[in-house]
């Protein structure tokens, strides 16, 4: 089908990396006083110049609200945000624009197709069919679509090399599979999936299928039409371009047969209080004022892209890949997880021998300037399936070297040959045992004493220590001492109910109330990473052997904020450290609070 629009001539010129790593302003800054690796792509992209300026021009001389206004600048911006996605159609090869909504990204797209489709065609007995390398936001949309119209989800499973089992697919197929919802590419694994097959086998079925291409946008080209895909969804920030902008590709005639998933302004034709009758594509799937800004942005950071081009962007993310391979591959005991025969360049791995926690990795890793992923990746599923809780990844983009790679490298290999000098280092090595109880194991018994006369009095000394340490890597070293010292907990104590669920790793906490006392609490902890370790050292010291009613009374996020750890550690290990706060004073209040 010819495009109804006049797409871009895009010139394709050969790749200049130093004149590509030039265009980022964000590659300039220092981390910890090291240059930036900035090697966590799959997370979010970096943005060129390019299109942190067609945003910034957008609000000093564009803005204004789109489709309603009777002024010029009102139009421009309409114009602006309708050439916006008449970019995104060429990109994707779309038949026509009106088939690109613009979305929060990813994740809205995918909630957008399971409500609204989910809701006007699943019934009871249906199948979707999803895979193991799904990302959360590509199950759990589908787990409530399901739930509402008594459907059922069925999992392609995926091979020790992280391939999908296309002959297990082939069987799950039959004639109740209403849609199939697999990612183009793993962002926990960088598994390439062959989606043209497994489109064509859905559609032999007479079923659907949805691709999320979050993680192949920026780094191959994409053709719906030749896919033949019914939906496709991607983000803008994963595109070298802004947060909070995505697209949802969908055929026309599936999207004009879809209910709207929200209602409000702009997706309405006629509204009476009777009766509503709504807008033509694209307006009926984009209720309220849009991300005009992030429509700019998208469509200057896809612009950006066809400059550079796919041959090229492909021919060096192969090359940091094939790299990055084998510098990992060369360090004893690092395992990597995901062999595809087909990758993106994204390698995870982890640390097995001696085994470090990826948390400990990534954190590390911080001080070196680099900056990677590490934790379950949106993927516990898959994680669960490899029998692991967490992988470390370093993911590339256009803009990566091979100096960062060898950075990367190197910067493993130093916390390896560290832990491999200190076996007190590594995280299951035997501990030292707990004052007081030297040459006996640690066992139930061992709860820590008051380490000061209440927790405010033991965050002073705390506070007064750290406040010696000039700077974070100081502190952040001080964490993990302290963590190397923590007495393991028995592994009876390891329990289901003791589990701490909400932290990135597994923490378990045993507290009581010390018996024969009045209300005073004391608690044993563990963590397979170190540094969470290290915040239980300091959380025993605060609470372990203080009265109830004294721990119901500290502010712990206060004194954590004066510790620096609200800016130092990630949102997901602060809630951790809270929710073994939550703990803690949870029983503090049944007993004597
Ligand atoms: N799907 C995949 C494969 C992803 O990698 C991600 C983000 O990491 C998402 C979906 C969700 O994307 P977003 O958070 O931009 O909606």
């Amino acid at each position: 089908m010819t495009p109804r629009f006049s797409p871009t001539p895009v010139p394709s010129v050969p790749l200049d990396l130093g004149a590509v790593r030039a265009q980022f302003p964000i590659l300039e800054t220092r981390v910890h006083g090291r240059p930036l690796a900035y090697l966590d792509n799959a997370a979010s992209t970096q943005q060129p110049r390019q299109v942190i300026h067609a945003v910034s021009d957008y609000h000093q001389q564009y803005h204004a609200n789109i489709h309603r206004g009777t002024y010029q600048l009102s139009r421009n911006a309409t114009r602006m945000h309708d050439y916006a996605r008449e970019v995104v159609a060429h990109f994707l090869h779309a038949a026509e624009p009106a088939e690109c909504i613009f979305t929060r990204g990813t994740t809205e797209g995918i909630n957008l197709v399971a409500a609204s489709w989910g809701r006007a065609n699943l019934a009871p007995g249906d199948e979707i069919i999803l895979s193991a390398l799904e990302h959360h936001s590509n199950i759990v949309p589908w787990q409530w679509a399901a739930e509402a119209a008594g459907a059922r989800i069925r999992v392609i499973p995926v091979d020790e090399a992280g391939e999908l089992q296309i002959d297990e697919y082939r069987r799950l197929l039959s004639p109740r599979t209403r849609l199939v919802a697999v990612n183009h590419v793993s962002n926990a694994l960088g598994t390439i999936n062959p989606i043209r097959e497994i489109i064509d086998e859905a559609h032999a079925v007479g079923a659907l299928a949805l691709i999320d291409g979050a993680q192949w946008v920026a780094h191959g080209a994409t053709d719906v039409q030749a896919l033949d895909a019914d939906f496709y969804v991607f983000s803008g920030h994963k595109l070298y371009g802004p947060t909070g902008i995505g697209v949802l590709y969908g055929k026309r005639s599936l999207l004009e047969a879809m209910p709207p998933y929200q209602g409000g302004g702009d997706m309405i034709e006629q509204v009476t209080f009777e009766r509503t009758t709504y807008a033509q594509l694209p307006n009926k799937f984009e209720a309220g004022t849009p991300h005009i800004a992030g429509a700019v942005g998208l469509a200057a950071a896809i612009e950006w892209l066809q400059g550079i081009g796919f041959e090229h962007i492909v021919a060096h993310e192969q090359r940091l890949l094939q790299h990055a391979t084998q510098r990992l591959c060369e360090l004893p005991g690092l395992e990597i997880k995901g062999r595809a025969r087909h990758k993106s360049a994204l390698v995870s791995w982890i640390l097995v021998d001696p085994p470090i926690g990826t948390l400990d990795i990534g954190m590390q890793l911080d001080l070196c300037g680099i900056c990677i992923r590490t934790g379950h990746h949106c993927c516990q599923p898959l994680m669960d399936r490899m029998g692991i809780a967490s992988t470390a990844r370093a993911s590339f983009g256009v803009y990566n070297d091979l100096d960062e790679i060898d950075r990367l490298a190197e910067a493993v290999a130093a916390i390896i040959a560290g832990a491999q000098s200190h076996p007190a280092r590594t995280q299951d090595a035997p501990r030292p045992l707990a004052e007081g109880s030297r040459g006996a194991p640690v066992n139930a018994d061992h709860y820590p004493l008051a380490s000061a006369a209440s927790p405010a009095a033991a965050a002073e000394e705390i506070a007064e220590l750290f406040g010696l340490l000039p700077d974070w890597p100081m502190r952040h070293q001080q964490i993990m001492d302290l963590g190397e010292r923590l007495p393991r907990m028995p592994d009876a104590l390891k329990t289901e109910a003791n589990f701490v669920p909400g932290c990135q790793s597994r923490v378990y906490m045993a507290a009581r109330v010390r018996p024969d006392s009045n209300g005073v609490i004391e608690f044993l902890a563990d963590s397979d990473a170190k540094i969470v370790r290290g915040l239980i050292a300091l959380l025993q010291q605060l609470y372990s052997g203080q009265d109830a009613q004294a721990i119901l009374a500290f502010d712990a996020p206060a004194f954590f904020t004066r510790l620096g750890l609200d800016e130092h550690l990630s949102m997901t290990r602060r809630n951790g450290l809270l929710a073994m706060v939550e703990r803690i004073r949870r029983i503090a209040a049944q007993h004597g609070g």
